[in-house]
Parts: structure tokens; sequence; C-alpha cells
């Protein structure tokens, strides 16, 4: 065996430090447009995507984040029928969607996908360094060559990155275990802490470019709990970010509300959960043997589009106080310090009686 001896991090053991800000340093001049798939082929005007959930991506998200720059992936634990038929329809109202698939029935839904008239499409799974991602890519390649887009993951190590990239794949996700939803590292002891992860996976995006001369973004796949933790994820070099908990709160999410002692909630369930798996029979008997996932509920947030203009001005803020205006050259310069427990609690509002 081998041992890593050092910690798994997450993003709130970091903070950033600021470098000069000039006067060209406004949130006007703030760029948040960044590539999703390899060389710079899509891009997005903020880097933000929804994640591939029953309870986060549907038709009215999708729509609402696109129009905003970002983009939804509509799941996959559904028909194939189903999935394309959202697709379609988000399609007609003109904007960019994209659809996860999986590595069992690829060979039929991605052509229906595709049809339906997708940009992009990622391979869902928990862990994704493994033969059948590489195959479902090139079955991709195989068919489509370029002009299909698809993303592969989850990984954790640049090792799985060089894997994917050289299968093919368009961008990769990284995370394992750190979503809030997640159960993963409990039921199975595999994962890693999100940054850490995030800061191998990124030098191996780098160092892959460096060598030969393709950029294969990369996207921060689950743990962000609040927004500074997605300019951190930026910061250590994620391309983009891909989030459930953040968007199952707002209006647009496809979930059902519900009030409780007159607070509002929003149902947030896992993949991994029997809740959502009960749309297909597994095995004989149906029942999952464990289950990755918890149901869970989500205090309401109102509109993603307003929730967004919050998120995307502490981005651009911290952005002018690190004297970029683009992410590439935030992700370049910026300097990141490990902090202290007790640093941490000095980040709050501490020693006062908050009224
Ligand atoms: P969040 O943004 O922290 O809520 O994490 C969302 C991410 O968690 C998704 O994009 C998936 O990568 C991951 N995820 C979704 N469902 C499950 C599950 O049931 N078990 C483990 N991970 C999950």
């Amino acid at each position: 065996m081998k041992y890593i001896w050092e910690p798994s991090r997450t993003f709130a053991e970091f903070l950033i430090l600021p470098n000069l800000t000039t006067r060209k340093h406004t949130p006007g001049n703030v760029s948040l447009q960044t590539p999703i798939t390899r060389c710079g082929g899509l891009k997005l005007e903020i880097p933000f995507v929804s994640a591939m959930m029953q309870s986060v991506s549907g038709e009215k998200m999708a729509v609402a984040l696109a129009k905003e720059g970002g983009l939804s992936f509509i799941h996959c634990n559904q028909t194939i029928e189903d999935q394309a038929k959202i697709v379609a329809s988000v399609k007609k109202q003109g904007v960019k969607v994209g659809a996860a698939v999986n590595t069992h029935d690829f060979e039929q839904r991605i052509p229906a996908l595709v049809q339906a008239g997708v940009d992009v499409m990622a391979i869902d799974s928990s862990d994704g360094y493994s033969e059948y991602q590489k195959d479902t890519i090139a079955f991709v390649r195989k068919n489509y060559g370029d002009k299909v887009k698809i993303g592969a993951g989850n990984v954790v190590e640049g090792k799985a990155f060089e894997y994917l990239a050289d299968a093919g794949a368009d961008f990769i996700k990284v995370g394992i275990g750190g979503g809030s939803i997640c159960i993963t590292r409990e039921q199975k002891s595999i994962g890693r802490g999100q940054a850490s992860a995030l800061i191998d996976v990124a030098a191996a995006r780098d160092a892959y470019h460096k060598k030969n001369g393709v950029y294969v973004p990369i996207c921060s796949d689950g743990g962000i709990v609040h927004d500074n933790h997605i300019i951190v994820a930026l910061a250590m070099g994620a391309d983009f970010v891909m989030m459930g908990r953040y968007f199952a709160r707002f209006e647009e999410s496809p979930s059902a509300k519900q009030t409780i002692n007159g607070k509002i909630f929003k149902e947030y369930w896992g993949e991994g959960s029997e809740r959502a798996r009960n749309w297909q029979r597994y095995g004989s008997g149906g029942k999952m043997v464990f289950e990755e996932g918890v149901d869970s509920l989500v205090p309401y947030a109102g509109s993603v589009v307003d929730a967004l203009k919050v998120t995307t001005g502490k981005i651009k803020s911290t952005m002018c106080n690190c004297g970029s205006l683009d992410l590439s050259s935030f992700a370049k310069n910026t300097r990141l310090t490990l902090v202290s427990a007790s640093s941490i609690r000095e980040g709050g509002a501490h020693d006062v009686d908050v009224k």
C-alpha cells in the first residue's frame, strides 16, 4: 500500500491574498467567460453549470441559467425519450443545453440526444477513471468525430485526468464524495477533499497543455456551500463549477416546495439515493443494495437570476482585489494561503453579539 500523508483539504481552508488593484480593475471591466470544451470549442459567459440531477436541472432551470450565460445538464436518470424531449424543448427556446449520459445505454442515448440538438454531454459517474468511460468517448469520436462534445469524470487525481484527456474527453469533472447530499465517503471510503483534488488535477491540466498543446477544461463538481467557495475553486484553476445544492434552492429547479414552521424549503435528493433510482428497477427485486446519497430539504432562495447577480458580483469584486480582469489570469496570478483552525474562526463575525 501507499500513503499520502498530506491531509485532504477543502475550500474553507484557504484564503486569497490581494494583488495590486489598478483603476482599470472595476467589476464592469471583468469578464467571466470560460471555455468548457477542449481548445475552447464551446464557451460560457459565466462559469456555472447546474448538476445533472432530477431535483436540479429541468427545462425551466436550463432556460433561465442559459439566458444568464451558464448551462444546465439534463439528468439521465430517466428514459432516453423523456430526456431527449426536454433537450429538444430547451433548444426550441434557442439556448445552449447540456445532457448527462451513462456508460450503459450510451449507444442508444447519445444518438437521441444529438438528434435533439444537445450542445454538450457529460458522462455521469462518481468514479470516472474507468475503461467504460474510455469506450463511451470512443463511441462519440468514431461516430461523430470532434463535432459532438462529451465531458468525462469524476476524478480526483492527475493521472486519472490524463487517462480521460488521452481518451479524448472534452472536459473533465473533478470531485468524489464532496457533494452536499453525498454519502459516498461514508459508505465506501472513496474520495478526496475537494480542494486537494482540484489542485492536483489543475496542475495535471496545465502540464498536459504544455506537453501536448491541448487545453482540456476542468469542472469542480460538488462541495460548494458558500459563494466564496466558488471563488476559491476558480482561483485554484477550475474552468467552471458544477453545483447541485446551489441551484436546487431556486424557483426554477424542478423539485417541490414545502413549508415547515412558516419557512419555505425545496426538496433536494442525491442521484445515488433510493428516491432518485426509483424510476428504474435495479436487479430483480428493485431494491438498492446501498445508497450513496440522501433525500434532503434546502432553504428556498427565490429566483436564480437574482442570486446569480449577487454571486457573480462577489466573484468580480474579488478578481478586482486580485488585479485580474479574466478568469485565466485570476487563476494564474492568485496566491492562496492555507488557514489555521483559529483563523477560520477569525474570518466570521466574532466576539460580538450579532443583532
Ligand atoms: P452539491 O453542489 O454539493 O450539492 O453537489 C452536487 C454534486 O454531487 C453533483 O454534481 C454530483 O457530482 C454529486 N452527487 C449527486 N448525487 C449524488 C449522490 O447521490 N451521491 C453522491 N454524489 C452525488
